[in-house]
């Protein structure tokens, strides 16, 4: 007999089966997959370079809780993300910074005056509602044009005015010359790769892991007193109201004989081919080798759901299936495909911190 059945064993089934592990449960955690860590998932590929199965993942937060949790279980190499944008030719800074408007327009502004540039260009819109009202609204169309318009489309099939304001209010623009992708406290790298960090998070007495298993094919089979799902929330209700939209990509790696292919993390396209960025890894990891591994991302409809699409028709169908899943009694819903919501990996650990919090007291009771 389980205390808890977990499925999913990614940041957030992995961080529930620890904390609640560690608080005396019994838990088995499941995934369908054939390794741990969810889409953070990372391996040396044949040629002996870290990657990562589902894109790059960059490690960055303001929560002390949430980092010094995730530090039980790895050491870190500090990593600031910089990514650059090809445009006209050109290689600049995203988020839009001094240095980009400089170098797009050939001037030599200071931060004063690219306030004033900026302000000159912006198109004021009021209320910001869209992902098209954020970017023109402090920047303008023509930038909106060059950065975000057909990146977006990439991406999600969809204009920027079809999506909440929350998708490229992710990217900010800044008028000095900070070329970081983020700004949080904490930005850093797990030392030995994520897997390694997951495999020491679950490696408990408490937790039995099993892969390559679908939990529907064990709920009759085993028993279990809660379970705890971090799956996509319409498939656990076999889509009774529909199926709620989730974005997916394929990735397509290559290694490449060389040291280095580009400066930087990452390089995105938001004008041109049918890519939306190219990663390499070895910056991400600091890896020394003499080749290098780089992924193309090209977003599609079709495939695993990674993810969620913020716009209200879809907030509105999620809304219908939290109301059913609150109705479920020992079950509880957690992580990005299950709350529906765009979470980078800390807001998903900070998510399942809380909730183990919640199921100690309740069982306290
Ligand atoms: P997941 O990692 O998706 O785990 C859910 C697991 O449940 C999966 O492994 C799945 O196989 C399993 N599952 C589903 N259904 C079943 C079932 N029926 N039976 C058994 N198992 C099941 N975040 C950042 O903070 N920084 C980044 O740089 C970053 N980059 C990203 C890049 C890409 C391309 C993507 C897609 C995401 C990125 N993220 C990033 C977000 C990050 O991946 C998520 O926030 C995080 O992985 C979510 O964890 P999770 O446990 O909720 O979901
Ligand atoms: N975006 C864009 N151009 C860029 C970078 C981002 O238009 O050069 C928009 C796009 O809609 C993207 C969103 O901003 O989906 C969020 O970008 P982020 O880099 O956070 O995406 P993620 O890493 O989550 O895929």
């Amino acid at each position: 007999m389980y205390d808890y059945l977990i499925v999913g064993c990614g940041f957030a089934g992995s961080v529930l089966a620890e904390r609640l592990a560690n608080a005396g449960y019994k838990i088995l955690i499941v995934d369908k997959r054939d390794h741990i860590a969810g889409n953070a998932y990372d391996f040396y590929n044949e040629a002996g370079i870290l990657i990562h199965k589902y894109g790059p993942h960059i490690f960055h937060t303001n929560s002390a809780e949430v980092f010094k949790y995730l530090s039980r279980f790895t050491a870190w190499r500090p990593y600031e993300h910089r990514v650059l944008a090809s445009v006209d030719g050109q290689l600049v800074p995203i988020p839009i910074n001094l240095t980009t408007i400089n170098k797009l327009y050939g001037l030599n502004l200071s931060a004063l005056e690219v306030e004033d540039f900026l302000a000159s260009k912006a198109e004021k819109r009021s209320p910001v509602r869209t992902s098209e009202d954020v970017v023109v609204n402090v920047v303008g169309h023509e930038l909106f044009e060059k950065f975000f318009r057909g990146y977006t489309k990439k991406q999600w099939d969809m204009e920027p005015a079809e999506l909440d304001a929350s998708v490229t209010a992710r990217v900010p623009t800044r008028t000095n010359t900070d070329d970081r992708y983020f700004t949080d406290t904490f930005q850093a790298m797990p030392l030995n790769g994520y897997t390694e960090m997951f495999r020491r998070m679950l490696s408990h007495e408490r937790i039995s892991i099993m892969l390559q298993t679908d939990y529907r094919d064990l709920i009759d089979v085993i028993q279990y007193k809660n379970l705890i799902y971090t799956g996509p929330i319409d498939s656990f209700f076999d889509f009774k109201y529909g199926k709620l939209p989730y974005r997916s990509l394929n990735f397509e790696f290559q290694t490449l004989d060389v040291e280095k292919y580009q400066t930087t993390g990452t390089v995105n396209y938001p004008l041109n081919n049918l890519y939306t960025r190219i990663s390499e890894f070895k910056h991400l990891t600091g890896q020394k080798h003499d080749k290098t591994t780089i992924v193309f991302e090209y977003s599609s409809a079709e495939g695993d759901p990674y993810y969620p699409i913020p716009r209200r028709e879809n907030q509105e169908l999620y809304d219908r299936y939290k109301k059913l899943a609150a109705e479920v009694p020992n079950v509880y819903f957690t992580g990005r495909l299950a709350s529906y919501k765009y979470y980078n990996m800390d807001q998903v650990v900070a998510q399942s911190l809380a909730l183990a919090k919640k199921l100690e007291r309740l069982n306290e009771q």
